[in-house]
């Protein structure tokens, strides 16, 4: 497993310059999210991804979809400008994974040009059992993946569907696929030096008191970090009219999940095509259209 004292030196080299894995990296280094998978597979009853505004700001949002081609040369526009530009990350719009494709081509087009960089992905963790070992070949080292129940009842309530090998599940059934699949990807990538941080939304009187019991079984299975985040209701989602979860009970619950598996404190739930410091949204300076034209 990859508890902290157990990584290699170039991994703990890196994760010291990761914003989200380091706290005290966060003032330091920056990332750019590449908005390269724009479907998704499964659908989460907080999300609408049609929703799409500049003032928005939180995962499965962003002003534009890049190819593998254009990303890449996204990302050397964006090196130059911030030098302290340290990981690449992958956050849909959709899920990494759902457009598996084009998440590796980029991933394979920007080590070409650039061996420092770190990359890091985040996932609804339905085909790491499938891309698992393909991840690790490519040397990612840092993998995120949302996760918000292990009861497939309570996960009923949270997610609508889910679309797995050409077949769609509802319900309980949808649910727990769902859960099984990132567990046994947690596990895998764990084993295989990889850090995981598992996301987990509170949805207050859905699985706020379900959440230790997810926290000690990721932490059982390998994860690194958990990063427990306030349910964010999207206009026009199934929990619209949810109350947005307060910081005080999210960090009543992080305080008691600490026992178990250090927690991030610093997310700020960015957008797929953030830029630069966690604390800045440089994403409309760095949309492609205001790219300057080339010499
Ligand atoms: Fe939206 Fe992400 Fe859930 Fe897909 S996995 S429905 S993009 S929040
Ligand atoms: Fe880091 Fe959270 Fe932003 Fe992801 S959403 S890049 S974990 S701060």
């Amino acid at each position: 497993c990859v508890c902290p004292g157990t990584i290699s030196q170039d991994l703990l080299e890196r994760t010291k310059k990761h914003p989200c894995y380091s706290a005290d990296a966060h003032h330091k280094y920056a990332r750019i999210h590449l908005p390269v998978a724009p479907r998704c597979n499964i659908q989460c009853n907080y999300c609408n991804r049609k929703f799409d505004c500049v003032n928005e700001s939180r995962p499965g949002v962003t002003s534009e979809v890049l190819t593998p081609q254009l990303a890449k040369e996204k990302f050397q526009w964006v090196k130059e400008q911030i030098a302290e530009l340290s990981v690449v990350g992958i956050a849909g719009p959709g899920d990494a994974l759902a457009d598996w494709q084009f998440t590796r081509e980029t991933i394979e087009q920007i080590k070409e040009i650039d061996n420092d960089v770190t990359f890091c992905l985040s996932t609804n963790g339905l085909m790491l059992p499938e891309y698992a070992p393909e991840i690790v070949d490519l040397g990612i080292h840092h993998v995120t993946v949302t996760a918000n129940a292990l009861d497939p009842e309570i996960g009923a309530k949270i997610y609508k569907h889910v679309s797995y090998k050409g077949q769609k599940y509802e319900g309980a059934k949808a649910a727990e696929l769902l859960s099984l699949n990132q567990l046994a990807g947690i596990e895998y990538l764990a084993k295989h030096e990889v850090l995981v941080k598992v996301n987990i939304v509170l949805i207050k009187g859905i699985n706020d008191r379900h959440i230790p019991d997810l926290v000690k079984k990721v932490k059982e299975l390998g994860a690194f970090i958990t990063n427990i985040m306030p349910l964010i209701p999207a206009p026009g989602s199934a929990f619209e009219d949810y109350p947005q979860t307060s910081m005080k009970e999210i960090n009543e619950m992080r305080n008691i999940c600490q026992l178990d598996i250090q927690q991030m404190r610093h997310c700020r739930q960015c957008r797929a095509d953030a830029v630069g410091l966690l604390h800045e949204d440089r994403s409309q300076e760095f949309r492609m259209c205001n790219r300057p034209p080339a010499e």
